[in-house]
């Protein structure tokens, strides 16, 4: 990973957070985005203070304008862009579709969606100049099983997993040496599931299951899938180019495990 050149969209907190701290540690030069730019920088300082290589640049993802002026920026300090985490998410509306809020569920598909092409299209362009790269998204379970009360968040995340398969497609029948990975990092400890066990039972169908995920210290740290994303961005195995790589396949965690030289995560 030495001086790879790193964006992760969403890398002020939750899992964003860990992949920027594990990738930074792993040599990488990573650069943090997100909306709120006093979470980046507390993030980039706990960074710094482990002599990690951080730039802390806050921009929306539903904005292309914002996403144009950051890649600048990294330009001019850094260089062009080898990998770039896809990570940055919402999970509101959380209702079921008739009584979710219409703005709201467009704003989800603008940020998990449109913003996950928009940062992907900044950043493909700097890996075709380059001649290679990795783009990793992050994936959900929400892609391929609805979830009630989730709507916008499903419809998203599938879109999300298509868009990836549909890029490795592009990249390989143009000869590209890109890959794409969509991540499905199991259940997370982060803001998001907090926000998750506030809803009502009439909100969210499932919100008890959810509570007890968290009671019964079933949820996995944000380490195990920054873990997943080193090895990918370590690795780059064709064999998973345009796949769905999730942290719940056995034979994932153990070949992860094996390359990196770390304890196999945990099932959940
Ligand atoms: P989180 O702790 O809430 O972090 C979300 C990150 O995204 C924050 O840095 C947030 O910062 C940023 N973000 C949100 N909207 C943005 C926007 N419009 N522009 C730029 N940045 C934006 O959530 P998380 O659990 O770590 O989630 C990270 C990713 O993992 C998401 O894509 C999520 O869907 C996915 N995921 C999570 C779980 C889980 O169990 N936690 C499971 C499956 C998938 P600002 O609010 O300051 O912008």
């Amino acid at each position: 990973m030495k001086d790879k050149i790193v964006l992760i969209t969403g890398g002020s907190r939750g899992i964003g957070k860990a992949v920027a701290e594990t990738l930074a540690t792993a040599g990488a030069l990573v650069v943090i985005t997100a909306r709120t730019q006093n979470e980046l920088d507390q993030t980039a300082k706990e960074i710094r203070a482990k002599n990690g290589r951080v730039l802390a640049l806050a921009a929306d993802v539903t904005d292309y304008d914002q996403l144009l002026e950051l890649k600048q920026t990294v330009h001019q300090q850094l260089g062009k862009l080898d990998i770039a985490v896809i990570n940055a998410g919402v999970i509101e509306p959380v209702n079921p579709g008739w009584k979710c809020d219409a703005r709201t569920w467009q704003k989800n598909i603008d940020i998990n969606l449109s913003g996950a092409f928009l940062t992907t299209h900044v950043a493909l362009n700097d890996m075709v100049e380059k001649g290679s790269g990795t783009i990793i998204f992050i994936s959900s379970g929400a892609a391929s099983h609805p979830v009630a009360g989730w709507s916008a968040y499903c419809a998203a995340k599938a879109g999300v997993d298509h868009l990836n398969r549909t890029l490795a497609h592009e990249l390989s029948q143009a000869d590209l040496d890109i890959k794409t990975y969509s991540v499905y990092p199991g259940i997370v400890s982060t803001a998001m599931q907090e926000v998750i066990r506030t809803k009502t039972r009439e909100e969210f169908p499932s919100v008890e299951r959810f509570r007890g995920y968290y009671e019964n210290d079933m949820l996995r740290s944000p380490q195990d899938p920054a873990n997943l994303i080193l090895w990918l961005c370590k690795t780059n195995p064709d064999h998973l180019n345009g796949q769905v790589v999730s942290i719940d396949e056995d034979s994932i965690r153990t070949q992860m495990a094996k390359d990196l030289g770390i304890e196999k995560p945990q099932s959940r």
